[in-house]
């Protein structure tokens, strides 16, 4: 048995939230559905935000209505930033939600309205009314700018830490650290993942990672190196932080996938499959840059599947 490694695909979260151009409802469902076709286990497909807020998410509540129903083999992940977020969404039926949390006052004001100290008061309420419900869906809180900001600067490792202290202390099921900005680099990775680990143990799940200065992969596998075996990502390097000037795109699904089945790790997904989704996304997002690196040079005639 291979080791497996787990890869949430945000894009049609993540991804989308600052495109230019607005994908079509059918659109997505295409694409979320050729995602899934190539056996990404999770996918996260829009997040519970007033549609005022982030116009590119407005259909979420339709995406999840109309995939529900399929009783898909993967997980439905979906964003949500506050309790009432969390309530339309178990109440719409998905299999896991996310929920970020700021480590840095400046990014957390700017994005989320609010004090990180006021997010782990909110995340005992939404564990509470979570704990509460018949159906268990397990909550992951995403520590957003962990490992810097581009509002505040420097993050310290004992602000992350701290936080993702206070959110384990609420409850909550998993903790993503993420580099919201993509200003980490390896060993400031494997330095954060291992003073966390230490604090919160196996709650602490994976990495979101973004490819701002071109580490997303090299930071990836420096978590790996530590025992991560979860990661977000997004088809042809989507996305960015609409209160991040800056950010570009998440580090790029194919890319991380490719590294990660050729080093033997399997991530349950079909290369050649992902990579026909680029196609499915382009029809859907025709002005949107696609990113990656081996797409571009196409898969290797050396590659062999870890599993
Ligand atoms: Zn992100």
């Amino acid at each position: 048995m291979k080791e497996r490694v787990t890869i949430c695909e945000v894009g049609p979260r993540d991804g989308l939230q600052i495109a230019k151009t607005r994908m079509t409802t059918d659109d997505k469902i295409a694409w979320i559905q050729s995602l899934a076709a190539a056996g990404i286990p999770e996918i996260e497909v829009g997040s519970f935000v007033p549609p005022r807020v982030i116009p590119q998410l407005a259909d979420t509540a339709e995406i999840v209505s109309r995939l529900v129903p399929t009783n898909p083999q993967w997980t439905i992940q979906v964003l949500a930033p506050n309790l009432r977020g969390v309530q339309n969404a178990y109440n719409a039926g998905v299999d896991k939600i996310a929920i970020p949390v700021s480590v840095s006052e400046g990014h957390s004001m700017a994005n989320l309205n609010r004090k990180p100290a006021q997010s782990i008061e909110m995340m005992r309420e939404i564990m509470a009314w979570l704990k509460a419900q018949p159906r268990k869906v397990p909550l992951i809180a995403g520590a957003s700018t962990a490992f810097g900001c581009s509002i505040d600067g420097v993050v310290t490792t004992a602000q992350t830490v701290a936080l993702c202290k206070g959110l384990a202390d609420a409850g909550v099921d998993e903790i993503m650290l993420a580099d919201t900005v993509g200003y980490a680099h390896p060993a400031q990775v494997k330095e954060v993942v291992l003073a966390t680990r230490a604090e919160i143990g196996p709650v602490l799940h994976g990495l979101h990672l973004h490819d701002t200065c071109g580490l997303g992969v090299a930071n990836a596998l420096a978590g790996l190196e530590v025992g991560i075996r979860a990661f977000d990502s997004c088809l042809a390097g989507l996305g960015g932080c609409p209160y991040a000037p800056g950010a570009s795109g998440n580090v790029v699904t194919e890319d991380l996938v490719f590294m990660l089945e050729s080093m033997g790790f399997d991530t349950g997904i079909d290369l050649d499959v992902l990579l026909a989704s680029r196609a499915v996304l382009h029809a859907g997002l025709p002005g949107e840059a696609m990113h990656g690196q081996m797409p571009k040079a196409g898969l290797p005639p050396t590659f062999r599947r870890a599993a």
